[in-house]
């Protein structure tokens, strides 16, 4: 086993790598597979802070094209990563690791509220924590949610976990030429208008020089190799 290049990373998992059939709703088998990935890293001997989406059951924006109020459409938002969250914390805890789901809304009958103190303890104990309910507000995503969350938990890096092996100057579905990107700045990112992560989160990590890694974390090992310092995905940094 090589040496880490991260030992406290926090992982960002849009809540589609949890869903069923079409990229919605919920199924138990995926949080069990993203589990075990999970406690590979573990066993590495990372730090691991999770902040889950919640895509695959409702975002902000579904009910804003229905008229509805943002900040009602994004607590409903948040509310669905509190769901994912519990059914990863459950998934985690069936593979053996000693999850602690937290919240940015307080719901104390369901899980810990989110207190920094308390979050870095549990990653100094071992525990693999879940983020849940975003930052708390709406108007945000649950990729500033990550970047915040990075920052305060003294997080060395941001592992954006997606489908994808990176960023694109395109949609890589939809178009065959689309280039990926072994290294960006945070500039030039926020230039490309990538839509692999929002703006507020990019800037957030830019301000506090916290790297950003945009990986598939459905490929063989990805967060494992990126972890240990070998070039996997799109990088963004200073
Ligand atoms: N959300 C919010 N504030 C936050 C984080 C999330 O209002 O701090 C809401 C927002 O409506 C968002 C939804 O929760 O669309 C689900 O989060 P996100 O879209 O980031 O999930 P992902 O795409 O990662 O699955």
């Amino acid at each position: 086993m090589g040496t880490l290049r991260y030992r406290r990373i926090m992982l960002k998992i849009g809540g589609e790598a949890l869903a069923g059939e079409g990229g919605f709703g919920f199924d138990p088998d995926q949080a069990t597979s993203v589990a075990t990935k999970v406690r590979r890293l573990r066993d590495l001997g990372t730090e691991i802070a999770i902040v889950i989406g919640g895509g695959n059951l409702w975002r902000g924006k579904d009910g804003l094209d229905h008229g509805m109020e943002q900040s009602v459409s994004d607590h409903m938002g948040m509310l669905a990563t509190v769901m994912n969250g519990l059914a990863l914390g459950d998934a985690l805890h069936r593979v053996g690791l000693e999850p602690r789901v937290m919240t940015a809304i307080e719901m104390r009958a369901v899980a810990e509220p989110y207190i920094r103190g308390r979050a870095i303890r549990h990653l100094e104990k071992g525990r693999t924590i879940i983020m849940a309910a975003g930052t708390g507000n709406p108007y945000f995503t649950t990729d500033t949610a990550a970047a915040l969350r990075a920052m305060e938990i003294n997080a060395e890096v941001l592992i954006k976990a997606t489908k994808v092996d990176g960023i694109f100057d395109k949609d890589p579905h939809r178009f065959s030429d689309a280039q990926r990107f072994d290294h960006l700045t945070y500039i030039q990112a926020l230039n490309l208008r990538v839509g692999v992560m929002d703006s507020t989160a990019l800037t957030l990590c830019m301000d506090n020089d916290l790297p950003i890694i945009v990986l598939d974390f459905w490929q063989a090992n990805s967060v494992e190799r990126a972890i240990l310092g070998e070039a996997v995905g799109t990088l963004v940094t200073a």
